[in-house]
């Protein structure tokens, strides 16, 4: 098992090749059985590790906030037969991605990319990350168009989408429909649809991890309209310049 400090000389040892789905109840046994459920938060133990396992979900996307989160993500994704790719966005900007075997392949190329190839390229190099992250998690295109946009233009998606969703007054959560993910507004069809999808797939396979699932999602749609996201990325941006 690798720990940390490998991971922090060169975060590339914990690249994994993916193997075959497991049945939805193996993959269930394993993400909250093992030693990487406590230090875990619960939506990456069932979205980002149990969805992506059992088949529901193409594949899932991490900002890890420390190297010993990713030696606990390896050791699941090690497990669970999921491929795994880490690579730098920015000197300590951790960016993961873990996938079954018919996930868009692309992604297992990408390159770290670092401020040092200045500002231009940098910002060039972020959007192509962006648009193959986008593609490679199946999210609907008009959201990641929007999310590009933003990233070209240089404003504050979230900031939007806060303001956005605060004018709804009965909002539909399927639309938020993985932690992480804002769609391109409040009603996409594209995006209910694809809550929609993962709703139905977990009332059939494992009916009883959607209460925990439909809690998760309110919670993120909540973090959307009073605007803590947009608080918790800039701590987390302080706590990366710092290290
Ligand atoms: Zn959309």
């Amino acid at each position: 098992m690798i720990d940390a400090l490998d991971v922090m000389m060169d975060h590339r040892i914990a690249d994994l090749e993916p193997r075959k789905h497991l049945t939805a109840g193996k993959a269930k046994e394993i993400v909250w059985k093992g030693n990487w459920s406590e230090g875990l938060e619960p939506h990456i133990l069932l979205e980002g590790l149990y969805m992506v396992a059992s088949g529901i979900r193409p594949s899932s996307f991490h900002h890890p906030s420390s190297e010993r989160e990713i030696v606990l993500l390896n050791g699941a994704a090690k497990e669970l037969g999921l491929g795994m790719r880490v690579r730098l966005a920015g000197k300590k900007v951790y960016k993961v991605w873990l996938s079954g075997t018919d996930a868009f392949g692309m992604v297992w190329t990408l390159p770290d990319i670092t401020e040092d190839m200045g500002p231009k390229e940098f910002v060039t190099a972020q959007i192509t990350m962006a648009n193959m992250t986008g593609k490679f998690l199946g999210y609907p295109e008009c959201c990641v168009r929007s999310f590009v946009e933003h990233l070209m233009a240089g404003t504050d998606q979230d900031l939007e989408a806060k303001e956005a969703l605060n004018k709804f007054e009965d909002p539909d959560p399927r639309a938020y429909f993985v932690e992480r993910f804002v769609p391109c507004r409040p009603d996409c069809p594209e995006a209910i649809r694809e809550g929609e999808c993962i709703e139905r797939a977990l009332s059939k396979q494992a009916p009883d991890m959607l209460p925990d699932y439909l809690r998760l999602r309110d919670e993120h749609m909540e973090e959307v309209r009073s605007g803590a996201i947009i608080k918790e990325k800039r701590a987390r941006d302080q706590t990366l310049i710092r290290k």
